[in-house]
C-alpha cells in the first residue's frame, strides 16, 4: 500500500500536468463512465491529498476521490497516448499528458460537503500545511493501544504507512509496543515533527529515506541496501539482520495486520 508522501505526489503531479486546463475523461472499463463523462471538458482546479485520499478538484462537477487501496497504480505519459486496456478506471488527457488509474479501491465524484465527511473521518496528516499533531496527541495519550498500532490508524494520523511507522519509532528509540498513554508529550511532538520532514523528503525524492546523513553506507562503509522499496532503512524489511548501530539482529511481528519491524536493542523506550 503506498503511504502517504506517494499520494501528495500524486495530487502534485496530477496537477503539474492537468491543472488550470480541460481535460478530456474516459472510463475504458466502464466502471466510472457517468463520472468520466461529466469531468470530461472540466477544467482540473485543484489537486490534493489527506493521508492516502486523492482529490481532483473540478469546479463544475465536484472532486474525483481515488483510494488506491493495496492494489491500485496511477501511472503518467506523454502523447501520443496508447490506445487504453480495458483495465484503466480512468484515463485523463489533454495535449501533452496522459494518466491511467487501475484497480482503485475507490474512484468517485463526491461533492464539497462529501468530501469534507472524508477528512473529518481522518486524523491529522503530517505533509498538509494546516494541521498539527494536536488532534493525534489528544487520542494517543488516552489509548490503551500500542503506539506502533496507533500511528497505522488513519483514524488518528493520515499518511504514516509499515515503513514511516517503523522508522520513526527506531529513530526515536521508543518500544513499539509502549501504549500510547505512557508517551511523554515531548516524544510525540518529536515523532510529529520527524515525520513532517522525513515525509516532506519522500515526497520530494518519491521514497522512502529515514538513514541520518553519520549512517549512510558511505559513512560506515557498509554496503547499500538493496531492495524494491529503494531508500535506506534502519529496520524495515531488515527482520534477522544487525541493527546498523547496536549489531542486535533485527526482530519483526505482526502487528496491526501488518509486519511490524523494531531493533530491540536500541528501542527500550
Ligand atoms: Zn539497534
Amino acid at each position: 500500500m503506498p503511504e502517504g508522501h506517494t499520494i501528495h505526489r500524486l495530487a502534485a503531479d496530477h496537477f503539474e500536468r492537468f491543472g488550470g486546463r480541460a481535460v478530456r475523461a474516459a472510463s475504458p472499463q466502464g466502471k466510472f463512465a457517468d463520472g468520466a463523462a461529466l469531468v470530461d471538458g472540466q477544467v482540473l482546479e485543484a489537486a490534493e491529498a489527506h493521508g492516502k485520499h486523492l482529490f481532483l478538484g473540478f469546479a463544475a462537477t465536484g472532486w474525483v476521490h481515488i483510494h488506491l487501496g493495496l492494489f491500485g497504480k496511477l501511472g503518467f505519459g506523454t502523447t501520443p497516448a496508447p490506445p487504453p486496456t480495458d483495465t484503466v478506471r480512468l484515463r485523463l488527457l489533454n495535449e501533452r499528458h496522459y494518466a491511467d488509474l487501475r484497480g482503485p479501491t475507490a474512484c468517485a465524484l463526491v461533492t464539497d460537503a462529501d468530501k469534507q465527511a472524508i477528512h473529518d473521518r481522518l486524523g491529522p496528516d503530517p505533509l498538509r500545511a494546516d494541521d498539527d499533531g494536536e488532534r493525534a496527541w489528544r487520542r494517543i495519550s488516552r489509548s490503551r493501544t500500542s503506539v506502533a498500532a496507533l500511528l497505522m490508524d488513519q483514524k488518528i494520523i493520515a499518511g504514516v504507512g509499515n515503513v514511516y511507522r517503523a522508522e520513526v519509532l527506531f529513530r526515536h528509540g521508543i518500544d513499539p509496543y509502549r501504549l500510547g498513554r505512557d508517551l511523554t508529550r515531548s516524544e510525540w511532538d518529536a515523532i510529529w515533527s520527524d515525520l513532517v520532514v522525513l515525509m516532506r523528503e519522500g515526497v520530494r525524492n518519491n521514497r522512502i529515506d529515514t538513514v541520518r546523513p553519520e549512517h549512510e553506507p558511505e559513512a560506515m562503509g557498509r554496503p547499500p541496501r538493496v531492495d524494491d522499496h529503494g531508500g535506506e532503512v534502519y529496520v524495515y524489511r531488515r527482520a534477522a539482520q544487525p541493527c546498523h548501530l547496536c549489531g542486535t539482529d533485527v526482530r519483526t511481528a505482526e502487528l496491526a495486520a501488518r509486519n511490524l519491524f523494531w531493533c530491540p536493542g536500541c528501542q527500550t523506550r
